[in-house]
């Protein structure tokens, strides 16, 4: 598949994703780096983006809750190149009533290779890279020729 990429800048869009059993630790991790957070545009879904709003102060721009479509417009804010990277705590000890929507994200994020953080370690690891306050060449594909190598597939 051609290949290309995509420059993120040094602000980066910043989505956050918490399950019910982990979202105060995810507003303890936004509010103990709330200083270089701030210095970056957040969104989340819905109720998670509203918490964190509420009790670190940080903007945070909501989608839908989670169960309800967030997670798919998240994953589509990825497609579309407008997110940049995402920290997503899901839940490893509960099922959640929409698995697949979690399951379609976190495929997504691999796909337009965003960096994705499912537990506080690996947050951590991420927002102390050098890449945080630089830009980062991310790879993704060439969608002109993507569509014209799949058209091509069924004219022939
Ligand atoms: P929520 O959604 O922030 O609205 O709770 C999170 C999720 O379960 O995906």
């Amino acid at each position: 598949m051609q290949s290309s990429t995509l420059r993120l800048g040094k602000k980066k869009n910043i989505a956050l994703i918490a399950h019910d059993n982990m979202k105060n630790e995810l507003i303890e991790w936004v509010r103990s780096n709330k200083d270089i957070l701030s210095g970056h545009h957040l969104v989340g879904t819905g109720t998670t983006a509203r918490l964190i709003e509420e009790r670190t102060g940080l903007p945070v721009r909501g989608y839908m809750s989670g169960p309800f479509g967030g997670d798919q417009q998240v994953g589509a804010r990825i497609a579309e190149g407008v997110i940049d990277f995402m920290i997503f705590f899901w839940d490893p000890l509960e099922a959640q009533p929409h698995d697949p929507d979690v399951k379609a994200l976190l495929r997504i994020a691999v796909l337009y290779d965003i960096p994705v953080a499912n537990n506080r370690a690996t947050a951590d690891f991420i927002l102390s890279s050098p890449y945080m306050d630089k830009e980062y060449e991310r790879h993704t594909f060439d969608f002109e020729n993507v569509l014209k190598d799949r058209v091509r597939l069924f004219n022939k």
